[in-house]
């Protein structure tokens, strides 16, 4: 139901709905404590996509109406589908959304000492403010490619008797020179080193303590210092998802942007009770963050691959002008988090039309900066169609636009689907201190996000 006035949702929830919250949120936190990166999504994702009965769509020959197949791009973007009853080609629904978060990446070179510390050498990715990272636990996760293709696979910082590191920062007694500079100038990107050892080997000949980390690499991991160029290890605060408040009506957590929206559109594809009448898609991909760039981003190829391979599937020998049509027919949820209003910054809030908590997901018509350049504007049609589709099915949602104009702005996946001509509308649940290494989401909001993707693939 339309929630124009953006108010507490909590009393509509009928017994029913508040059981089904609550274990929906602890099956989320559970997916969001597992899926701390990219590739641990995808790969739990995988496997629960196979536990509710979906195939390797390379082994399927053809497809008919109900069948459950996915796809996926070198462990880290996916594609998942179940088969309608009308053919691929008039059309599919989309739930999309991203699986990276914003994090600090290690160097290709990145094992250092200095001042008697072994570090790695670190590069951050996505939008961070880099003071958040500093003076916390964190929690080294990724792969390192020997040179014989054996992947060695990296998960240090979760388990209650793993070790834990850290990115110092200056005392506040001495922290005078940087407590004088703009918050975006105290700390530079190349100070963000990561402490990973302080005890010299006392055999080495230089580089005594980065040389004791380098025996204890080989040692423990069987890498060597040359295996990490070709390794892609992520750094992320160490730790699980919580419950939020002592009325435990939120959830804090690591990466909600933007697995909240992902394992939404996931489950409730795999929720589906009956076949629908269009196929309906979850594409969970990588490299949002960053622009949606890269072969793993979604400004590549891979959708409308994924979907020609579908149309060749119902319709043997079917040309290229199939698989445009199926993709001009198709209409999507961008299913990405927004910011929710916050009482503490006011000055970002776009008064009664700014997300906020316990109201539901929000539609966000353009993203964008400024003169809402590089939005993707869903049209009104659209809308229209959508509020029908979620009130026919009880589900409580909002309208807006990111915040406040002139303040700043963002972009998602949309405007690259929208691309192929398909209508595309932002969606999805509103967090407080968005990109921070711990975020905030309404349980309600969380729920309700699910509830919404759900009659989207069901309409
Ligand atoms: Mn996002
Ligand atoms: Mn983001």
């Amino acid at each position: 139901m339309r929630n124009l006035n953006r108010e507490d949702a909590t009393a509509l929830l009928s017994d029913a709905e508040r059981v089904e919250m609550g274990e929906y949120c602890d099956t989320y936190k559970r997916f969001l404590g597992i899926a701390k990166t990219e590739r641990r999504a995808y790969a739990e994702a995988v496997r629960l996509l196979t536990a509710a009965g979906f195939r390797p769509l390379a082994e399927c020959e053809v497809l008919k109406p109900g069948d459950k197949v996915y796809r996926g791009y070198h462990g880290k973007t996916l594609f998942a589908a179940v088969i309608g009853n009308q053919p691929v080609a008039d059309g599919v629904r989309v739930v999309g959304g991203h699986t990276d978060a914003p994090r600090i990446d290690l160097k290709p070179v990145p094992l250092t000492e200095k001042g008697g510390f072994a570090y790695f050498d670190t590069h951050y990715y996505g939008g961070v403010k880099k003071f958040h990272w500093v003076a916390h636990p964190l929690a080294l996760y990724g792969v390192v490619v020997k040179a014989d293709g054996k992947v060695v696979e990296i998960a240090i910082g979760d388990e209650p008797d793993d070790p834990v590191f850290m990115i110092s920062d200056v005392l506040p007694h001495f922290g005078k020179d940087q407590a004088a500079k703009k918050v975006s100038e105290a700390f530079p990107g190349e100070s963000l080193d990561l402490l990973i050892g302080s005890v010299p080997d006392p055999e080495a000949e230089k580089d005594k303590v980065k040389q004791n980390i380098v025996k204890l690499l080989e040692s423990k991991y069987g890498i060597s210092e040359e295996d990490l160029t070709s390794a892609e290890l992520e750094i992320v605060p160490a730790g699980g998802p919580r419950d939020l408040g002592l009325d435990r009506s939120m959830i804090v957590g690591y990466g909600h942007d933007d697995r909240i929206c992902a394992f939404a559109g996931l489950k409730a594809l795999m929720d589906l009770k009956q076949i629908p009448e269009r196929t309906g898609v979850v594409l969970l991909c990588d490299k949002e963050e960053i622009g949606s760039v890269g072969a793993s981003g979604m400004n590549s190829t891979f959708f409308e691959n994924s979907i020609a391979e579908l149309v060749v599937r119902q319709q043997p020998g079917a040309g290229d002008i199939a698989v445009r049509r199926a993709l001009e027919a198709s209409c999507m949820l961008s299913a990405d988090v927004c910011a929710a209003s916050d009482p503490n910054f006011p000055t970002a809030d776009s008064p009664n039309n700014m997300a906020k908590f316990n109201a539901g997901p929000s539609m966000i018509k353009y993203t964008g900066a400024g003169g809402k350049s590089g939005a993707s504007d869903a049209r009104a049609e659209f809308i229209g169609r959508l509020r029908k589709v979620f009130d026919d099915d009880g589900v409580v949602w909002q309208i807006g636009e990111l915040g406040q104009v002139e303040k700043g702005g963002g972009g998602t996946i949309a405007k690259f689907m929208a691309y192929y001509g398909m209508d595309v509308l932002d969606m999805g649940t509103p967090l407080l201190n968005m990109h921070a290494p711990w975020e905030a989401a309404s349980k309600l909001d969380t729920y309700m996000t699910y509830r919404a993707y759900r009659a989207f693939f069901s309409a």
